[in-house]
């Protein structure tokens, strides 16, 4: 039974395991480590994940979902060919996914992962992709947060290195691994967090946390595609959800490609007519103005909880895929005055961490002296009668953002009106003075005697835990009832019918076998290829298709592989040159116009 680590992205995700003294990343059976959290049903009603199912989510978005981590902890509802899911449903069966190509590779059964969050994920946040492993048929003890993991993959090879050159140089510098300040930065699809870590010896300690859930390359990719259109006359607002889907795309595939070119040529095609634009990095600073502003202000607000200067980081470390942008780089360079520049492999860091923290949790030898610890990414509290007219009250700070984890405190409050029954105890996260700038995770009320204001009172305490995850404990002073609840709002309440009942559903669910997702993913591409093009490319995209399958006919699994290969090598130079004289066509539609004026 093997315990391994998920990297449950906002895009992709990813598995790593510890074996053999090292930290090993998951392949599916095609070799690819990286799987799309995407969730599809197709029109048999399969359901997809991977790559399949983002293949079909350029055909038909209305039967896919995406970026659904960014709703993980809300009541957000998706609903897809008759079915609804919940995000954490939809997160499960990307988690099925991973534990079952996880057990292929391993041979074993696997029973148990540690999972990555963003820093900044709250109480429900956490507590939704605790369910998730739950409904996914996984326990999930621990979670940790994807900049320490990042973090953890840094340092652990570092100290690793080090201890391989004492060996071949039969020397003990008792660990004199330099001493580090790290910031990493962890720009992903949907989120954006930045840790301050310390590192000294095998300790890896984690300072100051700030970051923003709904800051990602998913927002440049809609800064891209609204620029777009304010640049094509075109109205955004007046699009269908399939044509945002479309232009968004086409956003992504264009910002992607500024990481290895200057200049991308993005185009799209509406009623006929062809529209284009010119992207470059400088351009991008001029879109997305206030997403700059913002990764700033987090970047300084973290540095400072830290008690430091941007000059006291030894190290940038730059975590997820959009991090990749040469526009953030420089950006980064600009801001701390020296180059920084990207990490090798920013795709893995986070997996490699979670996959050590995997063996660190099966208590293996070589990582028993590797200590982690873990902050409060944000303050927490109970609202108290104010001394403001408004009757709204304030806030009372109950755990102080970027204390050490775990923690616990305690605090008595007394009653505040002549002989109140019941003392309500509303927790709520935030630094805003007024409660209700903050964001309520929860509440509950306890019974006490009726007296005068101030002579009843209840004890109430805090504990924080290593998945940073709240338990609430209130104790009456005088009778000494008491109420414990673990803060998760109204969401994650299932009953445990219901709970067993989505666990069945999802047990049930039996994907299709890699050749078939491969498959489907390999037709879909193919279709939409045969409906965008005509001609003599339109006669290739179906004699690929027959190509195909008539491979499949054949049930001999080299051929199908042989052929897979060679098809999507194929369509994706289809789709390449598409793109490309869709821009060819239009400086054609353009000469014509020309000439007809000058006729
Ligand atoms: P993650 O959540 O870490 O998997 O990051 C996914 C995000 O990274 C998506 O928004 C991608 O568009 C973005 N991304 C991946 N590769 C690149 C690249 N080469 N240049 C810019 N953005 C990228």
């Amino acid at each position: 039974m093997a315990v391994i680590g998920i990297d449950l992205g906002t895009t992709n995700s990813l598995a790593a395991v510890w074996r053999d003294g090292e930290v090993c990343l998951i392949p599916d059976k095609s070799g690819n480590y990286i799987i799309p959290s995407i969730v599809a049903v197709d029109t048999d009603g399969n359901i997809l994940t991977g790559y399949a199912a983002r293949e079909e989510e350029l055909l038909a978005p209305e039967r896919c979902a995406s970026n659904f981590k960014r709703f993980m902890g809300t009541e957000k509802c998706y609903h897809m060919a008759g079915h609804k899911f919940r995000p954490e449903e939809l997160s499960a069966l990307v988690l099925k996914k991973i534990k079952e190509g996880a057990e292929e590779f391993l041979g074993e059964e696997v029973t148990e992962a540690v999972i990555s969050v963003p820093a900044y994920f709250n109480n429900d946040q956490r507590y939704a992709t605790k369910l998730a492993a739950q409904l996914a048929g996984i326990a999930c003890e621990r979670i940790i947060n994807e900049p320490s993991a990042a973090a953890l993959t840094v340092r652990r090879e570092e100290i690793f290195g080090k201890r391989k050159e004492e060996e071949a140089e039969s020397v003990n510098t008792e660990d004199e691994t330099e001493e580090q300040c790290l910031l990493v930065f962890d720009l992903g699809g949907g989120t954006l967090d930045v840790s301050i870590v310390d590192c000294f010896e095998n300790i890896v300690e984690i300072t100051a946390i700030a970051g923003d859930n709904h800051l990602g390359g998913a927002d440049f990719d809609k800064a891209i595609a609204v620029s777009f259109c304010a640049e094509n006359n075109l109205d955004w607002e007046a699009l269908s959800e399939q044509e945002k889907t479309a232009l968004m795309f086409e956003g992504r595939r264009c910002k992607e490609a500024l990481s290895v070119q200057e200049t991308v040529t993005m185009t799209y095609q509406r009623d006929e007519k062809y529209f284009s634009m010119e992207l470059t990095s400088e351009k991008l600073f001029t879109f997305a103005p206030g997403l700059f502003r913002r990764i700033r202000n987090i970047i300084l607000r973290a540095v400072s909880d830290a008690g430091l200067q941007l000059l006291d980081i030894t190290q940038v470390l730059l975590v997820g895929g959009s991090s990749r942008m040469p526009a953030v780089q420089r950006f980064l360079s600009q801001l701390f005055g020296r180059e920084i520049a990207a990490s090798a492999e920013p795709d893995f860091l986070v997996a490699r961490g979670v996959g050590i923290y995997a063996g660190m949790k099966e208590r293996r030898e070589e990582l028993k002296d590797i200590i982690i610890t873990d902050v409060c990414p944000f303050s927490l509290g109970v609202r108290v009668q104010g001394d403001l007219a408004d009757g709204k009250g304030k806030m009372c700070m109950m755990i102080e953002r970027n204390n050490i984890l775990p923690c616990r405190v305690t605090k008595y409050f007394v009653t505040t009106s002549e002989f109140q029954e019941e003392v309500p105890i509303v927790v709520y996260q935030g630094e805003s003075y007024h409660p209700e700038q903050n964001l309520k995770i929860g509440e509950f009320c306890l019974s006490v005697p009726k007296a005068p204001a101030g002579e009843e009172g209840v004890f109430v305490t805090f504990t924080y835990n290593i998945n940073g995850i709240l338990e609430v404990f209130a104790v009456s002073n005088s009778t000494g009832q008491k109420k414990s609840v673990t803060m998760v709002s109204g969401f994650g309440q299932l009953s445990s019918d219901k709970l067993t009942e989505k666990k069945e559903w999802i047990r049930a669910q039996q994907y299709l076998l890699q050749e078939e997702e491969e498959q489907k993913a390999i037709l879909s591409m193919a279709e939409r290829l045969f409906a965008e093009t005509s001609g003599a490319v339109r006669e290739y995209v179906d004699q690929m298709i027959q190509y195909y399958n008539y491979a499949w006919k054949s049930k001999s699994l080299v051929q199908i592989r042989k052929a897979g290969k060679k098809v999507l090598q194929g369509l994706l130079a289809v789709d390449m040159q598409l793109k490309q004289s869709l821009f060819d066509q239009e400086i054609l539609d353009e000469k014509f116009d020309w000439e007809e004026e000058e006729e």
